[in-house]
């Protein structure tokens, strides 16, 4: 057999393992904590018709084709490291062989680094559908959730979990992740939204297991929340220097977490979807409005909207982050999370990020039809 007739062989042999492996079939969106099928993906067709390359098992769609699908300017020669799609509200600038993209100057982390490939530039299918549709044109992502009405708050850490402490300013994390979600929940119940808190004291949902995400997941589901935002602080103690905020939300299916790109770390890729996958491209729209609110209030670092198989966001029935707005183990930041009017600061960029979200769901909404 000669190596092309090889490669196609293996092929066929490997396509309808992958097909199994690739995420649930799309199928109309329903409300978020409703019953019946997934909603998952909602990409209107014009997308689905993106030609489709497949290098090294992974489908990948070019991003000249994209940017003319969406109506953005395409600016790369082949051979140039750096690419951008562009329009009047800002440009999007990819690397080759990278994963970092900066979307309209706030950091994104892909699944997979963006690739050139006879004379394409290529990015990963997923990671086109799932995490960039909802931040370049989140118009073509199809029928958008309907404006949210709960939102379930997650003060992170509580009861013998302490979170990060920070010894030399008497700082635990479980204390100031609860202000600030009380905090978060006054701005967004005085806007009319209601709000649903995963703890309201300081205590371990399941004092007996060693860890009670699930449980945390099972209070906003129950409430129907149609949003979820887990709140935290950020370590990278004993390094005190580091500072910044990153979003999270969970990984989308068949790729690697972030923190799995590292030199050491294991692949984590996942091959079964998780529940909160099926809003993967509301999350990305979710992460964006929350992301650019924090660091425009703050004046962080931006260290980046990244994904991770976080136990807290894997149940959940809706759109859902996970937003360490700055470093406890940072002096200099942790002062800021140490004083009331610094956690009224982050409580009013987190809810002001909840709003531009529901803000941006609502104008996708369809109008009304008059009676
Ligand atoms: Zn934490």
């Amino acid at each position: 057999m000669s190596p092309a007739a090889l490669r196609l062989a293996l092929l066929a042999l490997l396509l309808p393992a992958l097909a199994a492996a690739e995420p649930a079939p799309r199928a109309t969106p329903t409300r978020p904590g409703g019953s019946g099928g997934p909603p998952a993906l909602t990409a209107a067709p014009r997308i689905a018709a993106l030609s489709v390359t497949r290098v090294n098992g992974v489908d990948h769609v070019s991003l000249r084709e994209a940017a003319a699908l969406l109506g953005l300017q395409f600016s790369w020669r082949e051979g140039e490291r750096r690419l951008a799609l562009s329009d009047a509200t800002g440009k999007v600038e990819f690397e080759i062989d990278s994963r970092e993209v900066s979307v309209r100057g706030l950091r994104l982390f892909l699944g997979r680094p963006v690739i050139a490939r006879n004379g394409a530039a290529l990015v990963s299918r997923i990671d086109f559908e799932r995490l960039l549709l909802a931040r370049l044109r989140p118009a073509q992502l199809g029928p958008p959730p309907p404006r949210p009405r709960v939102i379930a708050l997650d003060p992170g850490h509580g009861g013998k979990d302490n979170g990060f402490e920070n010894k030399r300013l008497g700082l635990r994390e479980k204390v100031l992740t609860l202000d600030v979600a009380q905090r978060v929940q006054a701005l967004l119940e005085a806007r009319g939204f209601k709000v649903v808190l995963t703890r309201t004291d300081d205590r371990q949902l399941a004092p007996d297991k060693p860890t009670d995400f699930r449980m945390r997941a099972d209070v906003a589901n129950r409430a129907g929340a149609d949003v979820f935002v887990s709140i935290h602080f950020n370590s990278l103690y004993p390094d005190t220097k580091t500072s910044g905020t990153e979003t999270y939300a969970f990984t989308p299916p068949l790729q690697r977490s972030d923190r799995a790109w590292g030199p050491i770390e294991p692949d984590d890729t996942e091959r079964a979807p998780a529940p909160v996958n099926r809003y993967d491209p509301w999350s990305a729209l979710l992460s964006q409005s929350m992301h650019r609110e924090v660091i425009g209030a703050l004046h962080s670092l931006d260290r980046g909207q990244k994904t991770m198989h976080s136990a807290v966001l894997r149940g959940l029935n809706c759109p859902a982050v996970l937003v360490e707005s700055v470093f406890l183990s940072n002096d200099a930041e942790a002062a800021l999370a140490a004083t009331p009017e610094g956690r009224q600061r982050i409580a009013a960029a987190l809810a002001s990020g909840l709003n531009a979200y529901a803000d941006a769901l609502a104008a996708l909404a369809p109008p009304p039809s008059s009676p």
